[in-house]
Formats: C-alpha cells, sequence, structure tokens
C-alpha cells in the first residue's frame, strides 16, 4: 500500500481532514490537481471573489487545527450585526452578536486564503504527506484496496478513500455513488465592490423574487467600504448582466440593494455560477467517504456549503479516532456508519431549510408575499426567537464533534 489514507482534494475541507488526523498515528498521503504551493499574500491588495462566511464552530475547528492564526494574519473581517429584508414587502430582521453575547456572528474570509492558511499548517512539519499537481483519472476497487491511477501514469493504492474533491467529485462518479441534484434555474454572480458608506461591520440579504442578494463585509486596512457580493439571478439576467461595463452594473446593483450603502463606486472583476443543489444518497461505502461539497452542495444563500463540509471533516475524523483507539479499522463500513448517521441528518436539515426559504421568496403569489413579510416581523418582534437564529447561524447548537467543542 502507498498509504493507511488518501484524501483527494486540498481544498479547504480536505485539508482540514488531513489536520485533523495528523497525530492519528496513519500514514497519510492528500493529493490535488493543484499546485499545493502557499502563494504571497498582499494585505492591501485586491479581493478574490471567491470569499466563505465562517460560523463560529469552523472559526474553532480551524482554530484547533492550527490554521486560524494564518488566517487572522492575512485577512479577515468580523462581523457582528446581519439585516435580512423582503425586497417587495416590509418585514425585515436585524440580528445582532451582542444578543448571545457573542463577539462575532462570524467571519468573511476570501477562501483562497483559508485554503493558504491551511496549506502553510500542513506543511509546518505534520506527517501528512503532500503531493500537488496529481490529477486523479481513475479509481478501481481490488480486494480490500483502492487503486487511483493518477494523469502521468502514476498508481497509488490505499485501504481508506476520502474523497473532497469539490462539487463535481470525480471520485463519486468512478465510484458509482448516486446523487439527487436539482438545479435551482439561477447563477450566481460574485464580486466585490466598494461603496460609499462603510458596511458597519453588518452582513446584508435583501429578498426579492428574482432572488437573494447577499452583500457581505470585507476588511483592507481602515477600509470598511469594500463587500463581497453574491446576486442570485436568473440565467439570462445573469448573461445580461456579465456584459454590461463596469459603470452599468454598479448602477444595476445599487438599485437592486435599495443603496443601502449608497452608490457602488468600484466593481472588481465578477464571476457567474451556475446554482445547483446536489446531495449524494449515501456518505459511505467500504473504504471510502464522501466529504464536503463531493457529499453535498447547497444554495449560497445561506453561506453554509464550507461550515457543513468543516463539520464533516470533525465528525469524520472523530469517529477515525475513536475506531483507532478501540482497534477497528477505520475503513470498516460499520466505523464510517457512524460517520453517515451523525452528518447526514444535519445536512439533509440544513439543505430543506435553504430549499423552503427559497421557494418562500421566489413566490410572488400575494398570501405568500403577506406570510413572509409577517413572518419577517414576527421574528423581528420576538427578541428569544432571534437569538435562537444568532445560536444557529453561529453553528454552535446540536450533536458537535469535539474539534466544534468549546
Ligand atoms: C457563489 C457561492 C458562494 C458561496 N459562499 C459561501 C459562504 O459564504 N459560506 C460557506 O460556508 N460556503 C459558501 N459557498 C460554498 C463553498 O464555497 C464550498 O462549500 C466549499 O468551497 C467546498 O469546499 P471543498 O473543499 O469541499 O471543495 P473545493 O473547494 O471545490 O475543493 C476541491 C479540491 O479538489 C481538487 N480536485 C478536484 N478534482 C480533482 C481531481 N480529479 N484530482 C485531484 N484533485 C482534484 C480541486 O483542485 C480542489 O482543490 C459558496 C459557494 C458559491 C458557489
Amino acid at each position: 500500500m502507498d498509504a493507511d489514507l488518501i484524501i483527494v482534494g486540498a481544498g479547504m475541507v480536505g485539508s482540514t481532514l488531513a489536520l485533523a488526523l495528523q497525530d492519528s498515528g496513519l500514514d497519510i498521503l492528500l493529493i490535488d490537481a493543484g499546485p499545493l504551493e502557499v502563494q504571497p499574500f498582499d494585505r492591501e491588495g485586491a479581493f478574490e471573489p471567491r470569499v466563505s462566511a465562517l460560523s463560529a464552530a469552523s472559526q474553532r475547528i480551524l482554530e484547533r487545527v492550527g490554521a486560524w492564526p494564518g488566517i487572522a494574519g492575512r485577512r479577515a473581517c468580523a462581523y457582528t450585526e446581519m439585516d435580512v429584508w423582503d425586497g417587495s414587502g416590509t418585514g425585515g430582521v436585524h440580528f445582532t452578536a451582542a444578543s448571545v453575547h457573542a463577539e462575532a456572528l462570524g467571519h468573511i474570509v476570501e477562501n483562497r486564503v483559508v485554503q493558504d492558511a491551511l496549506l502553510e499548517a500542513l506543511r509546518r512539519g505534520t506527517r501528512v504527506r503532500l503531493q500537488g499537481r496529481a490529477r486523479l483519472e481513475q479509481v478501481r476497487r481490488d480486494g480490500e484496496a483502492w487503486h487511483l491511477a493518477l494523469a502521468g501514469g502514476e498508481e497509488l493504492r490505499a485501504p481508506l478513500l476520502v474523497a473532497a474533491d469539490g462539487a463535481q467529485s470525480l471520485v463519486r462518479r468512478l465510484t458509482g455513488s448516486e446523487t439527487r441534484e436539482w438545479d435551482y434555474l439561477h447563477h450566481a454572480i460574485v464580486t466585490s465592490v466598494r461603496c460609499d458608506a462603510p458596511h458597519r461591520r453588518t452582513a446584508w440579504q435583501r429578498f426579492t423574487d428574482d432572488g437573494p442578494l447577499a452583500f457581505l463585509p470585507l476588511e483592507r486596512g481602515d477600509d470598511l467600504h469594500w463587500c463581497s457580493i453574491v446576486w442570485s439571478v436568473t440565467e439570462r439576467e445573469a448573461e445580461r448582466l456579465m456584459v454590461c461595463d463596469d459603470e452599468a452594473f454598479a448602477r444595476a446593483l445599487g438599485t437592486a440593494f435599495e443603496q443601502r450603502l449608497g452608490a457602488v463606486l468600484e466593481v472588481d472583476s465578477r464571476l457567474c455560477i451556475p446554482l445547483r443543489q446536489r446531495h449524494a444518497k449515501r456518505y459511505v461505502q467500504p473504504g471510502l467517504a464522501l466529504i464536503g461539497d463531493a457529499a453535498h452542495t447547497i444554495h449560497p444563500l445561506a453561506g453554509q456549503g464550507v461550515n457543513l463540509g468543516l463539520l464533516d471533516a470533525a465528525v469524520l475524523a472523530e469517529v477515525i479516532l475513536v475506531a483507532r483507539a478501540r482497534g477497528q479499522a477505520p475503513g470498516d463500513i460499520r466505523v464510517l456508519s457512524r460517520f453517515e448517521r451523525r452528518r447526514m441528518p444535519h445536512n439533509l436539515a440544513m439543505m430543506g431549510a435553504m430549499e423552503g426559504f427559497e421557494r418562500l421568496f421566489q413566490a410572488d403569489a400575494p398570501a405568500v408575499r403577506w406570510l413572509r413579510n409577517t413572518g419577517l416581523k414576527a421574528v423581528e418582534s420576538v427578541p428569544a426567537m432571534k437569538a435562537m437564529f444568532v445560536r444557529q447561524a453561529l453553528g454552535l447548537t446540536g450533536d458537535l464533534p469535539p474539534l466544534a467543542r468549546a
């Protein structure tokens, strides 16, 4: 065998799993198609268009695996408030970290910052072996081992394989893992914009009949005017918005956002991502586990994708460590099923909630509009209910793995 465990995909989720298992005694090989090199970071430089809203639970996991100092030392914006409102009504809710005596509701961090901090931690003397520029092309099971063929002809073998290779997971496809998928018929336009007014460390989300629009606060030095935006629109509207010039885009965005932060003054380069929800029917097979986006992709409206993935990594690490302590093989299906039993209901509940939310705000029947406006106003007027939502957003409720506990 070439390793006890091969993890395919050194994104945020695969790298976190590797770090969480660094002292397990397992010989771990982490492979990725990318170069796995830490890039020099300019704290005054332009923002990456892909960012994540990391919950408090994710922060704890990243602290425990030794990556948080690398994140905080680069760039992360703590946000303390959140404003959610119905663009075609009068209902809205304002959440604050202070309502649950927390310092922040979460942090907005560029994905590249998280990845580089994780990679740095992996390179800082762990026993995890890294292999970059290693594109997986084939997977087959032979007896007790998985055989992996890489582009270029190299072959690797291991009894335990973890797929952390993202939404288009090749491991998932080649191992016959079935998924349930549905298209949202929406695309997300993501970019960073500079607004006239400072964002006041607030995450803003406006729901409209066309789809949600989020302004997530960013921080560069003392400048609190930049936001990362995720604008969910129909495919046709996305095509139109992607080809218009920066000025016209800024105007359209400012109008869609009701100028809550004044005019949009600058726009970085834009990315357009088709939105598709996907969920693997099983996360495990003998000697195989799917984690992160390889197992589930969720609508970005709640900013929960990577938070769910980091919890997958933390729970899988926990069940593997417990199995090792009991002398059980970590690839045993009974061991891996413990991971699936803990994570699947949680991930499905979050996906279901997002789906319901999306439909509620897509519907333009007057009765549904009335319902959602009344619902938002009701939440706003009951502090205990608001506090419950805040605690959920922090990710500190339910069955937490040791890495995410206080
Ligand atoms: C518009 C948008 C906004 C989002 N906002 C948020 C947010 O605010 N908060 C949040 O929590 N989540 C958010 N998400 C979701 C989040 O980005 C994903 O959940 C997260 O990036 C998934 O991480 P991952 O490590 O599972 O997969 P990935 O980041 O996709 O990593 C997969 C890795 O596998 C490697 N790989 C793939 N195929 C192969 C192969 N064949 N061989 C070798 N290596 C391979 C890739 O190179 C990559 O490094 C958002 C998503 C979108 C689309």
